[in-house]
């Protein structure tokens, strides 16, 4: 068995594989997990910062719980996973982040696409004059 640091509360307690805090705490969290499910449920915009302050977990622990199937945010209908990098996002879009990279990838591709047009426009040949008789 190893010996590792509660993720919420800092103390050392033996840890088993999957469990990230200590016996205390996860009594503490496990209790609220159910009425946090709740609050998953039917957010229509999952706020983190109300999520600390009355539970007492943050954003990085919040996914942890959601990536090992502890909490899901599968019945809410307002959201959904950036399909970038599987931020929480409201259904149907990118996070901000993502949001940002593909309007930077847009641009680009559209200043590669013009650069590529103009290379292919062929030099105006240039008139020549014939000499007549
Ligand atoms: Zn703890
Ligand atoms: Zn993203």
């Amino acid at each position: 068995m190893e010996i590792k640091a509660c993720m919420k509360c800092g103390r050392l307690y033996k840890h088993i594989a999957g469990e990230e805090f200590c016996p205390e705490c996860k009594k503490q969290i496990f209790g609220k997990l159910d009425s946090l499910q709740r609050y998953l449920d039917t957010a229509e915009n999952i706020d983190f910062n109300f999520i600390k302050n009355r539970y007492g977990l943050n954003k990085y622990q919040v996914k942890e719980f959601i990536k090992t199937g502890k909490l899901n945010v599968k019945k809410n209908p307002f959201v959904s996973f950036c399909s970038g990098c599987n931020e929480i996002v409201p259904r149907g879009r990118l996070c901000d982040t993502c949001k940002t990279r593909t309007l930077f990838d847009l641009n680009r591709v559209k200043i590669e696409i013009l650069q590529d047009s103009l290379k292919n426009i062929e030099p105006i040949p240039k008139m020549r004059f014939i000499k007549k008789g």
